[in-house]
């Protein structure tokens, strides 16, 4: 069978030819929150699962002091392989990437999406046109600021968080991104998600 579209997409980029493994996801595929960061790192490459290093345990910690875990969240990236050195992600990547991430959305059909960081921020505050990304505000100015977004149709609410990686050299954050997490977790509680 011929693969989909958006997996050879991926597969055609430099990227995708250096690294050890296609990081998809994990988590819980029926999850009403998800969390979307950057792109693997060197244990998640070697792993081929998502936030495994040093950033997902602080993922993982964050989580669990809000009482939500694996079973609760899916979890993805922007790219879906290693850029060497952990580059930032190049524009014509997170485009050939980014169908790979809607069709996830589309499947899982989140209510809330955490975007972790800057790219993932910037992706859905520009309803997914990479060309717009660079004009979007960055993560220090809408962290913890719920926004409804119509993103490809789907009606969704996006809270963006702190990069988990940041915390490992910005300990400060600590406390602001369990401020957000408490927003999180009201707007799952509360069950007023829209
Ligand atoms: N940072 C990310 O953005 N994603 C990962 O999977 C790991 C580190």
């Amino acid at each position: 069978m011929k693969e989909p579209g958006y997996i050879q997409l991926v597969k055609e980029t430099e990227i995708c030819k250096k690294c050890k493994n296609i990081v998809v996801g994990k988590g819980n595929l029926n999850a009403e929150i998800m969390f979307v960061g950057e792109a693997p790192g060197r244990n998640e490459d070697e792993q081929g699962l998502p936030f495994v290093g040093a950033a997902g345990k602080n993922l993982d910690n964050l989580l669990a002091k809000v009482e939500l875990s694996l079973d609760d969240v899916y979890v993805a990236n922007i790219l879906k392989c290693r850029p060497p050195e952990n580059r930032n992600p190049l524009p014509e990547e997170i485009k050939a990437h980014t169908p790979w991430l809607i069709e996830q959305i589309k499947q899982i059909k989140p209510k809330v999406i955490c975007s972790l960081g800057n790219y993932s921020t910037k992706f859905f505050l520009a309803d997914g046109d990479v060309d717009k990304m660079d004009k979007m505000p960055g993560i220090t100015q809408v962290h913890g600021k719920a926004k409804v977004i119509n993103f490809q149709e789907l009606k969704i609410k996006l809270i963006p968080l702190f990069h988990p990686a940041a915390m490992i050299y910005n300990r400060n954050l600590t406390s602001l991104w369990e401020k957000d997490m408490e927003i999180v977790k009201s707007e799952i509680q509360q069950k007023k998600l829209f």
